[in-house]
């Protein structure tokens, strides 16, 4: 999602890399689950997101929406699938103890929590939000570590990629709006990306590389 900030402001200042050591420890989070609530539609999934939970849960994206565990919103233009919170505010995975219910194969959003990802340069670095997490007195944690996402170059590189591919075309998307296109490149990246079943027995980025040949496919991206 774009938006204008100041990192300045939000971080203590400093970029990070996955091996690098941060203040992110909050020692398992000990009866808070503050940032599994309010947080509206700002969850927003990506695929290897959804791969994983239709393989852990053992079921498809369209189950998940139709349970109402997520949803589709749109995001600078682009279809994308978000957690939905219940009415109280808390995510529809918390569980009656307060903690989330799919906690090893739970989004990447909810993995970063609280870094952050800032881009440049065609890569990405974290940053920590210094003003969202509550706990005081964060323990060192490296980042590769917090993250305890499996084969992490391929994931940072999947990341990467995505980013980018979405950025691609939410910056053309008022023009793909103009000549009646969005709406095509949308349903195709739904199509494409979420609502074709992924082979949960089979390792992720090669399909995601398959999938994004077809969408490298599309006009305003060749
Ligand atoms: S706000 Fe901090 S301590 Fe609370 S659940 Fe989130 S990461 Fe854990
Ligand atoms: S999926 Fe888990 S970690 Fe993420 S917001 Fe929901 S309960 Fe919290």
């Amino acid at each position: 999602m774009k938006r204008e900030w100041d990192l300045s402001e939000v971080s203590d200042g400093k970029l990070y890399l996955e091996q690098d050591m941060a203040k992110v420890g909050c020692r398992e989070c000990e009866g808070c689950h503050d940032c599994c609530c309010d947080m509206g539609e700002s969850v927003v999934l990506d695929p290897y997101d959804i791969y994983e939970l239709c393989r852990n849960l053992h079921c498809d994206f369209e189950t998940l929406l139709q349970g109402n565990k997520l949803s589709l919103g749109v995001v600078d233009g682009v279809i994308l699938p978000h957690l939905n919170m219940e009415e109280n505010g808390a995510c529809r995975f918390l569980n009656e103890m307060g903690r989330c219910s799919i906690h090893g194969f739970r989004p990447g959003i909810c993995r970063l929590f609280p870094l952050g990802r800032v881009y440049a340069d065609c890569d990405y670095r974290y940053f920590i939000q210094i003003h969202e997490c509550s706990k005081k007195e964060r323990t060192k944690v490296k980042i590769s570590k917090w993250l305890g996402v499996p084969n992490g170059r391929q994931y940072h590189a999947f990341v990467n990629e995505w980013h980018y591919f979405l950025k691609k075309i939410q910056d053309q998307a008022a023009a793909l709006q103009e000549a009646g296109q969005l709406k095509t490149v949308g349903m195709f990246i739904l199509q494409e990306f979420f609502l074709k079943s992924y082979n949960g027995d089979a390792d992720f980025y090669g399909q995601f590389a398959d999938r994004m040949k077809q969408a490298k496919k599309l006009p305003i991206l060749k």
